[in-house]
């Protein structure tokens, strides 16, 4: 009997999402910066502890108003990891900025803040920390260093949203941190994002940028009796039905997150004697750190072929993938950026990672015959 397919991803419903669409739809407000919106905003500062939470239509959107905020002029240096999906440096090159790409550390693969210190220039205006699958960078080093610096730093949370650093929630500790809510990522509104504005001094012209370079949101709470063109702006606001999906995944965040660490932990405890047996290293998250589960993805030993395990689980019926091309190996990436060093870390591992399905629904059964096909591929001599 042929086995049941097992996806790589499904995106998890908590059941009323439709019932808050078909709210917004009755009220008839469907544009942005609506209740629901406020609502979204409003719990997503409270859970991260950010003065002021935009809701944008993608966490692309968000680190795009990231660089308009921080007025990114051409020339600009922003330190980054190689090893990133290339929103975090394209925001930046809309911008005329230059992406300095400096390795990873291999416990992590996030940006290796021991390296960020000579990658920094007279041109160099801000760090960029990918938080991978929801691990936090070590950001007290990287804070510390764009301190006296005189650097700014943008949390690339995509991926990190309800995981934390030492208690404080990612994306709420540099000046700027951003969320996605992509389908793929664990609380999702289709696309969607968040930009979180942990500097007071940047709230005003934040809201300018969000709604079109106006002072719209000024003149929405009274403020000013009529709105005008302030600055360069865009619309990066999502109407009030994504907003309105939104809102029935954030009421249910908590769960979401507790249902995919369980998940997560299953693959942990089976993929242990792998690790023992030196076939694979599995993810580590240093003290302090506390994930959300994002993503669960094994390191394979250098002799083993990783396209062969990929072959393997395809012909089983199991959808598993790897990321990400380097940004500095890639064309864009070579004609607008510069790598910092021999990037040795990023190569290694890039050629060397697989993710494995990770969904809530995902049964024991269904993880147990992944592992197990994961073990007779690895035993396969290449
Ligand atoms: C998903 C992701 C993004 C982009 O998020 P969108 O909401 O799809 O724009 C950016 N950076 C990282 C690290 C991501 O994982």
């Amino acid at each position: 009997m042929k086995e049941q397919r097992i996806r790589f991803n499904w995106p998890h419903m908590t059941g009323k999402e439709l019932n808050y669409i078909a709210e917004a739809h009755s009220k008839g407000i469907l544009a942005g910066n609506g209740p629901f919106t406020k609502l979204c905003q409003g719990w997503l500062e409270n859970q991260t502890g950010c003065d002021k939470v935009l809701l944008t239509h993608s966490c692309t959107a968000a680190l795009e108003m990231a660089a308009l905020l921080l007025d990114i002029q051409p020339g600009d240096e922003i330190i980054m990891p190689s090893y990133t999906f290339v929103s975090t440096a394209n925001a930046f090159v809309l911008r005329g900025g230059v992406p300095v790409f400096v390795d990873i550390r291999e416990d992590t693969l996030n940006l290796d803040e021991r390296l960020i210190k000579s990658a920094i220039t007279s041109r160099t205006r801000v760090i960029v920390p990918v938080h991978y699958a929801g691990i936090a960078c070590e950001m007290d080093t990287i804070m510390s260093i764009a301190k006296s610096f005189d650097l700014k730093v943008v949390e690339d949370s995509a991926q990190g949203a309800m995981a934390s650093y030492k208690g404080q929630a990612l994306g709420s500790i540099g000046q700027l941190g951003a969320f996605s809510f992509h389908e793929t990522k664990n609380v999702i509104s289709g696309e969607g994002g968040a930009l979180l504005v942990n500097d007071p001094d940047l709230i005003s012209r934040a809201e300018i940028i969000w709604e079109k370079g106006t002072d719209r949101s000024s003149f929405n709470r009274g403020e000013v009796d009529k709105y005008t063109w302030q600055e360069v702006g865009s619309s990066f606001l999502p109407g009030e039905l994504m907003a309105a999906f939104l809102w029935a995944q954030l009421e249910e965040a908590d769960r979401i997150t507790k249902k995919r660490i369980a998940i997560w932990h299953r693959y942990h405890e089976l993929l242990e004697d792998l690790e023992i047996k030196g076939i694979l290293r599995r993810p580590i998250a240093p003290d302090g750190c506390q994930y959300n589960a994002h993503m669960y993805y094994v390191l394979l030993a250098s002799e083993i072929d990783r396209q062969k395990v990929l072959d393997t689980f395809k012909r089983n019926d199991i959808l598993s993938v790897f990321h990400y091309v380097p940004l500095h190996s890639s064309p864009a990436g070579k004609r607008y950026g510069r790598a910092q060093g021999s990037l040795a870390v990023t190569i290694d591992l890039s050629k060397r990672l697989i993710r494995l399905p990770l969904w809530i629904g995902l049964t024991e059964q269904q993880q147990l015959r992944i592992v197990d096909v994961l073990k007779k591929a690895v035993s396969i001599p290449c």
